[in-house]
């Protein structure tokens, strides 16, 4: 069966309370289990996590972390193992622009994926040029880089459990999301340069979504387009009215229909 697409809500160090946690997931619960095409994610800071959980166990909605460690235990203050995430969610993100800014080397990243698809985990890979990269003509081969690097420790096997997500930095956060022509021909970039460490056919069915400035009004010139396989939202997965009005989008673009 093809894969669905998928919405994955990055929630970033928001929201500030665990109230507010849990009325942005009953806000969505709604379109969220109703839309059955569409598979949604959700990823919480760490301490909302078991609640968020909790909300979501026995629905079609699944939950991830933002990060994690590639090591299992040990002296590693602040940081949790992609094996004690495996207890609690099935998916985490990892490589994110903002973590990568913040000093995450691509080694590190290649190391993160490796343990969280050894642990089990739908695991979701960033990578994106920044404006100095992309002003300078750079950044097809810096994605590209970026992609080997971090697929280094992957085989072919592990490409069923993997998602990689093209975001250029220049588009979080900033309202300027890619032309969507951009994001196309990025994606293609993307499994194929995959293809040069796990094998061609495996790079060719990798799973690859859109990211950056994602909102209700854009979102079917992302998931409309070929190969697209979703979108990993920020700022309008904070807002249950909005998110839910995505789902509702993206489900309506895949039945071929209107939202
Ligand atoms: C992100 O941070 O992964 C992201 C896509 O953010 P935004 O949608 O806010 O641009």
């Amino acid at each position: 069966m093809p894969e669905k697409p998928l919405l994955a809500a990055n929630w970033k160090m928001n929201p500030v309370s665990g109230e507010a946690a849990s009325a942005l997931v009953q806000g969505i619960i709604e379109a969220a289990v109703s839309q059955v095409s569409v598979r949604v994610a959700l990823f919480p800071p760490f301490v909302w996590l078991p609640a968020v959980a909790q909300l979501v166990s026995g629905t079609a909605l699944e939950v991830g972390g933002q990060d994690c460690h590639w090591q299992a235990s040990g002296a590693f203050t602040g940081e949790i193992s992609a094996a004690m995430l495996a207890t609690i969610g099935k998916w985490v993100i990892t490589g994110h622009s903002e973590r990568r800014a913040m000093g995450e080397t691509d080694p590190d990243v290649a190391r993160k994926a490796h343990a969280a698809l050894r642990a089990g985990l739908r695991t979701i890979i960033c990578v994106g040029e920044n404006q100095e990269q992309q002003d300078a003509g750079e950044g097809e081969r810096f994605v590209a880089g970026q992609v080997v690097a971090a697929l280094a420790e992957c085989t072919a096997d592990d490409s069923k459990r993997l998602v990689l997500a093209y975001e250029p930095i220049w588009a979080i956060g900033s309202g300027k999301s890619a032309e969507p022509e951009h994001a196309y021909r990025m994606m293609r970039l993307i499994r194929r340069a995959a293809g040069e460490v796990i094998g061609a056919r495996a790079g060719q069915n990798l799973r690859v979504v859109y990211g950056g400035s994602v909102n209700a009004e854009n979102i079917e010139s992302y998931v409309g387009l070929p190969r697209c396989d979703g979108c990993l939202v920020g700022g309008a997965s904070l807002k249950a009215e909005d998110f839910s009005d995505m789902i509702r989008r993206t489900a309506a673009v895949y039945s071929g229909g209107a939202a």
